[in-house]
């Protein structure tokens, strides 16, 4: 199989991963991003973003990522398409094999993301975009005075429920046991909260849409799992909050990881316990998840990658000595 060698090797190609080219590449590191599965990253699966600064209308996420891609390839990045399947992080060169080739970097920063967990109905995949959505924060202002669902029963969906509650005339959570698994806080201020309603051991059974205006959700049909009974909930939007899943599968038992899967790195860094190796977005944060916050995390990786070569370059011993 070929091989190739990159001084720096970005792995990932979302909002992270192409920030941190762009630091490189304008820092002389002459990157290489592998885009793995998803060229882009999660926002090539959304419609509008209207949160991320620059822009004053709401743009399209793929062609957000477009550009950043092009930002990334203006300023000297080289993007490979490919896959990686595993990795050895020993010591440098760091090797990383993908189904096309074998790569090896002097340093890399992995940017691997995480992906929202789905319940697996065909109506859900269908309808992401026309309602369907794991991201209040992205899409619930997309749903302002109108009523929408919440499916899930951990932290993540009364958070979920309370910010859409700010902005919806109506959040309706739907869980599949009869309590819920999250904080006491949280459970507290969702209980007192007069716009959420809460349906216990039910799961939705078909998100259904509105031929009449172009498809979009109208309602979820719900089940009550003790009775078997159906019944239709009125909701334009349907927010799925059951988790997500960082992939970080490559680098088990190789990185630290949490419970979840998240990467583990110190408090305000993204420095892995491996020299060389740094972290940033999604896969490092299961707090905030946002476009901007793994643009941010991505620039300290590559800042932090500059500095690993520099402090590298004033170990090594001078030739003129
Ligand atoms: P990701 O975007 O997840 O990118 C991960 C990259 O890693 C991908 O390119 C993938 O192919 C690659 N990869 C993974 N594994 C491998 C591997 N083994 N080998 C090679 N490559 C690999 N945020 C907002 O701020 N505003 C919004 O409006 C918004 N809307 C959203 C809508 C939806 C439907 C979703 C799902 C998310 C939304 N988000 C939004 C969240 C935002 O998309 C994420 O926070 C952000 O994309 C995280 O960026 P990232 O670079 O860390 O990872
Ligand atoms: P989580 O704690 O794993 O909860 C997932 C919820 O979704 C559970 O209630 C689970 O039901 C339900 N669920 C899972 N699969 C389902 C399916 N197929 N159908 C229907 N329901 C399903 O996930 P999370 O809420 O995203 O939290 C992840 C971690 O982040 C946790 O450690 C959490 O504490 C943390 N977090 C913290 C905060 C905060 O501190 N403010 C905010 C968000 C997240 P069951 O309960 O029946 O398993």
């Amino acid at each position: 199989m070929a091989e190739q060698h990159h001084k720096l090797i970005i792995l990932g190609s979302g909002p992270a991963g192409c920030t941190a080219a762009i630091y490189a590449a304008r820092a002389g590191l002459t990157p290489a991003i592998i885009c793995g599965m998803q060229p882009g990253g999660q926002l090539t699966i959304t419609t509008d973003v209207e949160n991320y600064p620059g822009y004053a209308e709401p743009v399209q996420g793929p062609w957000m990522m477009e550009q950043m891609q092009k930002q990334a390839e203006h300023c000297g990045t080289t993007f490979i398409y490919d896959h990686i399947n595993a990795v050895e992080l020993k010591k440098p060169p760091f090797t990383l094999k993908g189904d096309g080739a074998t790569y090896t970097c002097d340093a890399l920063i992995i940017c691997t993301g995480a992906s929202a967990k789905w319940l697996g109905i065909p109506s859900e995949k269908a309808l992401q975009g026309k309602g369907v959505s794991a991201c209040a924060t992205c899409d619930g202002p997309f749903f302002r005075n109108a009523e929408v669902v919440v499916v899930g029963g951990g932290n993540s969906a009364m958070e979920e429920a309370l910010f859409l509650a700010n902005i919806c005339s109506k959040v309706t959570m739907i869980h599949r046991r009869d309590s819920f698994r999250g904080e006491l806080v949280l459970r507290e201020r969702v209980a007192k909260n007069e716009k959420i309603t809460i349906l216990w051991d039910s799961e939705i059974d078909e998100i259904l849409a509105d031929a009449a205006k172009g498809g979009v959700v109208r309602a979820v049909r719900v089940k009550n799992l003790n009775t078997g009974n159906t019944s239709e909930i009125p909701a334009e939007g349907v927010f799925i909050a059951i988790g997500h899943k960082p992939n970080t599968d490559i680098f088990k038992g190789i990185l630290p990881m949490d419970d979840y899967g998240y990467l583990v790195v110190p408090k305000g860094s993204v420095t892995t316990k491996i020299e060389g190796v740094f972290a940033a977005g999604d896969v490092i944060d299961a707090t905030y998840r946002q476009a901007v916050t793994a643009a941010g995390l991505g620039c300290m990786a590559a800042l932090d990658a500059v500095r690993y070569f520099e402090g590298q370059e004033a170990s090594e011993p001078s030739s003129a000595a």
